[in-house]
């Protein structure tokens, strides 16, 4: 194996044989496609906004009117949630159908489009009706027959990175989704899970080295969400800036009218007037690097 690329995982064999899809065909290959009026991979950084979990259908409405105002392109929020421990909340069991639907009626009323997480192949029907986007959680980066089946919906879809994956391991998942006939495919970095040592700083590690080291080897627009990766709101901004200033093609935020009340990861999401001061920044900084806009 030649160490040509990123990671020392990569070989240029990998990008004829392994994922020759998701694999950049010259240097300047770049996808550039839009989804619901908005282009990935353009001149535009979007931005998905939204709280952790659709906890309720006034919460949804509320972060909907305010994240689209302020400039969100997306709306994010969760209906069906991956939650690391099986003790969920009422408010949980609410709202894994409830929620897909609270989302369509804030997406209608708001005129915000919508991207939200799949779980299980059995409620895909019902999530493409109001979904956008189709969010491949990081714990169901390697669940294959989930991707197949997401991808044959012809949706686009947000694959996240586990937080234990090579960029290798990210882009044969992608290669899943390629190989179905959707090219929409967006890939979001979350942060990588560090061995918990004086040398940590947090449960994950944003990695954005692999913004730019996916960017030599992919054609595929990179997001980046800073919310789950710090899992500190007190860093969001500047990992957010960080991440703009790596290259991403889009940025994923939690953003929560009440953080400290959210109903899942209370620490992590930021709220509207931090996430107003947050847009017009990113907007001014991707301007300065890139001639991208967000706003
Ligand atoms: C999320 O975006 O709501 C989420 C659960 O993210 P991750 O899969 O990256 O933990
Ligand atoms: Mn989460």
């Amino acid at each position: 194996m030649d160490n040509k690329f990123p990671g020392k995982d990569i070989s240029s064999e990998d990008l004829t044989s392994k994922f020759p899809l998701a694999a950049k065909k010259n240097s300047e290959h770049k996808s550039k496609f839009i989804i619901s009026g908005v282009e990935f991979g353009g001149n535009t950084i979007p931005i998905f906004a939204g709280p952790n979990m659709v906890e309720s259908k006034e919460l949804i409405f509320n972060v909907a009117e305010n994240v689209k105002k302020i400039g969100a392109h997306f709306l994010r929020g969760g209906a069906f949630k991956p939650l690391t421990f099986p003790y969920r909340s009422e408010k949980y069991n609410e709202t894994r159908e409830e929620g897909i639907r609270w989302l369509g009626l804030a997406k209608e009323k708001y005129k915000i489009p919508i991207i939200t997480e799949v779980m299980e192949e059995k409620f895909l029907p019902m999530i493409c009706e109001v979904a956008d986007i189709l969010q491949i959680g990081s714990r169901n980066m390697q669940n294959y027959p989930l991707i197949t089946a997401a991808a044959k919906t012809q949706k686009p879809l947000m694959i996240k990175r586990h937080y234990g994956s090579s960029l290798r391991d990210w882009l044969g998942a992608a290669e899943y989704a390629l190989v179905e006939g959707n090219e929409k495919i967006l890939l979001c970095e979350r942060g990588v899970s560090v061995p918990h040592t004086h040398r940590s700083t947090s449960r994950f590690l944003l990695d954005l080295q692999v913004v730019p080291a996916a960017k030599e080897v992919t054609h595929l627009p990179i997001i980046v969400d800073p919310s789950h990766a710090t899992f500190w709101r007190a860093w969001v901004k500047s990992m957010s800036l960080a991440s703009v200033a790596s290259g991403a093609d889009g940025i994923m935020l939690e953003v929560h009218p009440d953080p400290k009340n959210s109903a899942v990861d209370p620490l992590q999401p930021i709220d509207f007037r931090e996430f107003d001061i947050l847009i017009k920044d990113m907007h001014n900084l991707s301007k300065l690097l890139f001639k991208k806009k967000i706003l």
